[in-house]
Parts: structure tokens; C-alpha cells; sequence
């Protein structure tokens, strides 16, 4: 018997995202590796429109933003003058006895204790006597410290001090390091941006939920460079655009959230950060912060290189480091937002419209269960499949091929003649497919094909000439 979990689970996303080639373990052959996740042939594809759908409304569509491109690996004084390599730790604890690793927020959290106020971790999670390790009972939990989150490697062939480096954290910094050259080459004026996508590295203590908290992950971060004292005007800006965008990709309005920090929560550089949040099936979390650095990180980089990092307003003949506004988002929790937003389970009927399936419950008598991603067409892995009716008729499979190559031109498209016309578009449901086209005999006649969207079922019947426009408007 078949039963359903409509209520999204975290281990049936998994499940499909396995099946469907979305998500991998890493290194799986070899049992894995905590925190590393790999890309399957449709997850690449969604991760590669989340990025395109960001770039271009980022830099494409602006006059005001452009592109930029670091090294991973940069000179390790870039990550002492950022700060990263005196202080981007988290606190941890340890279990000496069953030697598993928390970090010490999350362990206050899980056992109900409320931290000390206060930035000194010693103090703040300083576990009261007689506190039991969660995972084995026993009394044995070290004092917190704090842990450095970079990832350290050497360069070059000798291993020692002097050839430490690290894989960026973030891609924030690279831009920082590069504002001068980038600033002479591209005939910008502040107010202006640039804009990076690339891998990000933390080696975070405890990866969780999936591919949410990892170890490497893909970060789309802007910095967007402004006058002193207009640092608010454009943080309430980016707040709200990027609010707009998170709309754009698919993700309902009532499903995101803006976190604004208290001044008293605020680094002592910033005056304003907003964090966009997400309903996750596992809690509300954070898919991008957005904060007012003020000139913190310029001004750190003019200190630490001895380079300049001044700006000349030729309208007004001031001379300013500007100060910035930074929106930085993670590709891979977007990915897992989208997934977790679009993943149902359906009842459909013989005829008539698709029911919510019930949690836990059988498929009643009559009904067929689908698994179904109602992505939004931007973001789609695969936006059209084309089907010929059957396999064994070679004008039929003639026919679907060339529209399907004409097609391939505008979209990315699937081409699939197996199995009965209702399982390919199972198949196609379940992986988010919002169109497919089925060529049948009438097609060799009048060139006309069926047209079927994936969330209401409907079926058109559309002539071949209008066919790439109405795919065209449908698309959105
Ligand atoms: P968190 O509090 O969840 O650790 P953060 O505030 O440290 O995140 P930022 O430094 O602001 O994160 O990084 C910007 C964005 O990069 C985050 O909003 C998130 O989308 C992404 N990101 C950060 N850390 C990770 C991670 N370990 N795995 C996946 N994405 C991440």
C-alpha cells in the first residue's frame, strides 16, 4: 500500500534529491565526509539559475553594479586585517569521554540554558557544575574556546609558518583587496557596487540540516560602495530589493522574513544589519544577511596594506573612504529553500483537480499519489520536456525531435520517449519540469501539439507556430 507525508520531512527531500540527482553526499563511495555535498545533473542546473537569476539582476541589469572574479586562496594579511584570523571563531565545547564536539550555543540551546550576556566566551558559555554531555550522560565537558572557523593550508613546498594560507571564508573580502583597481578600470562613481559568486569555505563545527550549514558552500555577495552618511538611505534599499528578489525566484512572500538586528547585537563597525529568513521545515533561518559595515573594511585594508583607499567625489572635491552596504547571500541555502518551498505530495483524481495528500495516509481508492517540485519556471532544472505519443513511430519520434531542437535553443529541454505519456509526466513532475509537450498523430496532420503545465495538469491544444511565444509568456 502506498501511504504519503504531505508534511515535508526533511529526510523525503533528501530522498528525492538523491534519486533525482539534485544533491549527493560527498565522497559517498567512501562513507561520506561531514559538511560536503555534491551536485547532481538537475542540482547543478538549479544552483546555476539561482546564480544567473542573481547576476542578472545584480550587475546585468544595473549600470551601477559590476563583476569581479578572486583567487580562492589570497595573501593571509588580507585575513588579518579583515579580522578573520584574530576573531572569526565559534565557541566550542568538548566531551572528553565519547569525544563528540558542540558548539556551545547550540548545546545551551539544546539543553535549555540560557548564555551569560557578554562577548567573552570563557564567561558567557561557562556550563554550570554537574552539566551532562547530551550524547553520553556523562560529566566530562570541557570548558568552551574558541575555535578559528578558517580552513589552513600552505603554499608553495615547504609546510612551515611562513607559507600558511587560508581558503576564503567569504568572497567579500577579494573585492575589498581589489576596490582601488576595480575602481580606475570601470569608470564608476560612488554610489556604485561589485559583485562576486564564488566558493566560500567554514569549517564549521557542527554541519547540520542538510546542505544548510556546510563546510564549503557558494556565497553571491555585493558590496555596494556609498557616500558617508547615506549608509542608511541604501541599506533600507537593498533591504527591500533584495525582500523583491527572494519574491522573483519562486519563494512566497509570506514564507520570508526580515530579522533586524539590535544596536546592542550590531558588530561595533556596523549601524544596521537585516538578516532574510526563511521557513525551513526545521525553523526560521537565515538565507542572507544585509549590513552596514560603515568603512570598516576599506579603512582596515588602507591600514594593513598602506595603500590608499580613498575615493575623490569630483562634484563635490571631497576626498572619503566610502562606506558600505554588503547584501550576502549563500547559494546553497537558497537552493534548499527553493527545494523545500516547491516539494508536495498530491492526490490526483481520474479527473478533476490534485488534493493535498494527508500525512501518514493511504492513497484513497480512486486516486494516484504524485510527488511533485512546483518550481517557478526561472529556476526550473529542466523548463520544457518533449514527448512523441510513442516510441515505435518513427514520425512521431521524427517530429518531437526537431521541435524538441528548436526548443533547446531558448530553454533548457528533455527529450524522453519510454513508458506510458501519465509516468513521463510523473517523472517530469517530480523534478519540476513546468512544461511538456506531447506530439501525436493529429500533429503530423494539422501541427499542433499538446501543451501541459505541471502544477494544474492542464492540457492546451497549441499550433507549432505559437508555440515558443506562449512558452516564452508562460516562462514569466
Ligand atoms: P550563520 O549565522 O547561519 O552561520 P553567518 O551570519 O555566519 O551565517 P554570513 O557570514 O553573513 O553568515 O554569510 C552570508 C551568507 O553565506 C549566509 O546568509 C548564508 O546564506 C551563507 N552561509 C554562511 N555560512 C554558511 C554555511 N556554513 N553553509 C552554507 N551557507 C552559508
Amino acid at each position: 500500500m502506498t501511504t504519503s507525508t504531505s508534511k515535508l520531512s526533511m529526510e523525503n527531500l533528501a530522498s528525492l534529491c538523491k534519486r533525482r540527482g539534485f544533491i549527493f553526499q560527498s565522497s559517498e563511495i567512501y562513507g561520506g565526509i561531514n559538511g560536503f555535498w555534491d551536485y547532481g545533473p538537475l542540482g547543478c542546473e538549479l544552483k546555476r539559475n539561482i546564480r544567473e537569476a542573481w547576476w542578472r539582476d545584480m550587475v546585468l541589469n544595473r549600470e551601477d553594479v559590476v563583476g569581479l572574479d578572486c583567487s580562492i586562496i589570497m595573501h593571509p594579511r588580507i585575513w588579518e586585517a579583515s579580522g578573520h584570523v584574530g576573531g572569526f571563531t565559534d565557541p566550542m565545547i568538548d566531551c572528553r569521554s565519547c569525544k563528540k564536539r558542540f558548539r556551545a550555543d547550540q548545546l545551551f540551546e539544546e539543553l535549555g540554558i540560557e548564555p551569560e550576556t557578554g562577548s567573552e566566551i570563557e564567561k558567557k558559555f561557562k556550563l554550570p557544575p554537574g552539566t551532562k554531555c547530551p550524547a553520553c550522560g556523562s560529566l566530562e565537558l570541557t570548558e568552551p574556546r574558541a575555535f578559528n572557523l578558517m580552513f589552513k593550508t600552505y603554499v608553495g613546498p615547504v609546510a612551515d609558518e611562513s607559507s600558511v594560507a587560508y581558503l576564503r571564508p567569504e568572497t567579500a573580502q577579494g573585492i575589498f583587496a581589489q576596490f582601488s583597481n576595480v575602481m580606475s578600470v570601470s569608470r564608476q562613481k560612488v554610489p556604485f557596487g561589485i559583485a562576486q559568486v564564488g566558493k566560500a569555505f567554514r569549517n564549521e563545527i557542527n554541519p547540520r540540516n542538510y546542505t544548510f550549514r556546510s563546510r564549503e558552500f557558494e556565497q553571491m555577495e555585493l558590496e555596494f560602495f556609498v557616500k558617508p552618511g547615506t549608509d542608511q538611505q541604501w541599506h533600507d534599499y537593498w533591504v527591500e530589493e533584495r525582500m523583491r528578489w527572494y519574491q522573483s525566484i519562486g519563494l512566497p512572500k509570506e514564507s520570508i522574513t526580515k530579522y533586524v538586528y539590535g544596536k546592542e547585537e550590531l558588530a561595533h563597525y556596523a549601524s544596521a544589519c537585516v538578516d532574510i529568513m526563511y521557513a525551513f521545515p526545521f525553523g526560521v533561518q537565515e538565507l542572507e544577511g544585509i549590513a552596514a559595515r560603515g568603512n570598516f573594511d576599506l579603512g582596515r585594508h588602507q591600514e594593513y596594506s598602506g595603500k590608499s583607499m580613498e575615493y575623490f567625489d569630483a562634484d563635490t572635491q571631497e576626498k572619503f573612504v566610502p562606506h558600505v552596504v554588503e547584501p550576502s547571500a549563500g547559494v546553497d541555502r537558497i537552493a534548499l529553500a527553493l527545494l523545500c518551498n516547491a516539494y508536495r505530495e498530491e492526490w490526483i483524481p481520474k479527473e478533476g483537480p490534485a488534493v493535498e495528500a494527508e500525512p501518514g495516509k493511504p492513497v484513497p481508492e480512486g486516486y494516484e499519489l504524485r510527488t511533485v517540485l512546483r518550481f517557478a519556471p526561472r529556476v526550473a532544472p529542466v523548463k520544457v520536456a518533449v514527448f512523441p505519443l510513442l516510441k515505435n513511430k518513427p514520425e512521431l519520434v521524427a517530429k518531437s525531435r526537431e521541435i524538441f531542437t528548436g526548443l533547446r535553443r531558448h530553454w533548457n529541454c528533455f527529450w524522453d520517449q519510454t513508458g506510458a505519456i501519465g509516468r513521463r509526466y510523473r517523472r517530469q513532475d517530480e523534478i519540476g519540469t513546468p512544461f511538456c509537450i506531447t506530439v501525436d498523430f493529429q500533429s503530423l496532420t494539422d501541427n499542433t501539439v499538446t501543451l501541459r503545465e505541471r502544477d494544474s495538469m492542464q492540457q492546451v491544444r497549441i499550433s507549432l507556430s505559437e508555440l515558443t511565444a506562449e512558452l516564452d509568456r508562460r516562462m514569466g
